[in-house]
């Protein structure tokens, strides 16, 4: 039997359609209010720059109005925190997304954290990581978030499943290993000191490939009939996970591109929408 593609470009069209939706509800009912996802681009790096634009497209294809900050690359620390206060301050600014990575010399943990809560649609703040990882709500960083919902969608089971996540970062292998954790899943988390990687990700029923390097998880490692989940994405269209070898032999995979990337900023659309959904209930 061949394996499921785990379609994250179908099911994000198919998002953005009932969100578009939500967001004309919205307008009518605040009298044409914009509700606005902010984006902040700290310096000139190109990728950064791509994604930042990808969002506020998608913003506009949802019915979102898209707010571009941009900041200069000797931008300090202060600047970017007063910068943040003031959208934190905003009524119409209903998330903050600001782009990661930030140049050296900003204490990017401590901008994140500057976030309101509840503008915090691209889950990077430590409160709402650790308000997730309790399951209480909070938006969870957008990255897992979709991943978990492809999943889902897909009915990809998880109970019980051995899930095997390479990467730890607080954006991603950190946050997925929890979500997977939080639905059940049996989870290892694997970073660059772990031991016998092969060995540990050949247990896997289920693979997260977050590591950052071209194909760095070989096909050979992977067992049959395991789901391969791959989050990376790097020029050439590549992903973390050398994919071409697994595609017979597993039982679903997501594809670089058109798998995790666009079900990224379908969260971050998602989570916006929701935020300005529960501004408008509460005012
Ligand atoms: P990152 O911050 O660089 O983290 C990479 C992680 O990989 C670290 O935890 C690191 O371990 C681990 N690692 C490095 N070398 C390793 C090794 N030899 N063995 C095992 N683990 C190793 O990267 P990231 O931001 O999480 O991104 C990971 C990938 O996802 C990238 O390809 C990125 O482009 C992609 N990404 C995609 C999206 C999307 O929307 N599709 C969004 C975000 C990221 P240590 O902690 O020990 O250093």
């Amino acid at each position: 039997m061949s394996a499921t593609v785990l379609d994250g470009k179908a099911l994000s069209l198919a998002i953005e359609r009932d969100l578009a939706q939500r967001t004309a509800a919205l307008r009518e009912r605040s009298g044409g209010q914009p509700a606005i996802l902010a984006t902040i681009l700290v310096g000139d790096d190109p990728a950064s720059a791509t994604y930042v634009k990808m969002k506020g497209n998608a913003c506009l294809r949802v019915g979102l109005e898209s707010r571009k900050v941009e900041l200069g690359r000797e931008t300090s620390t202060a600047e970017l925190l007063a910068v943040i206060d003031g959208l934190n301050a905003d009524p119409y600014v209903r998330g903050i997304l600001l782009q990661h990575p930030v140049p050296a010399q900003i204490d990017e943990r401590q901008c994140f954290d500057r976030i309101a809560l509840e503008k915090d649609v691209d889950g990077v703040t430590t409160a709402g990581f650790g308000r997730m990882a309790m399951q209480e709500p909070a938006y969870g960083s957008a990255t897992p978030a979709g991943i978990m919902r492809l999943l889902k969608h897909y009915q990809i089971g998880l109970a019980g499943r051995h899930a095997v996540v390479v990467g730890r970062s607080p954006i991603l292998g950190k946050p997925i290993a929890m979500m997977l954790l939080n639905a059940n899943a049996t989870v290892t988390l694997c970073h660059s000191h772990t031991q016998d990687l092969a060995a540990l990700v050949g247990l896997a029923d289920i693979v997260v490939g977050a590591v950052g390097k071209p194909q760095f998880i070989k096909s050979s490692w992977i067992k049959p009939g395991a789901v391969v989940v791959d989050a990376g994405y790097h020029p050439g269209g590549i992903g973390d996970i050398e994919l071409a070898g697994v595609i017979e032999t597993c039982k679903a995979y997501t594809p670089v591109p058109g798998g995790v990337g666009p079900m990224t900023i379908a969260s971050l659309m998602t989570h916006t929408v929701e935020a300005a959904e529960r501004a408008a209930q509460n005012t």
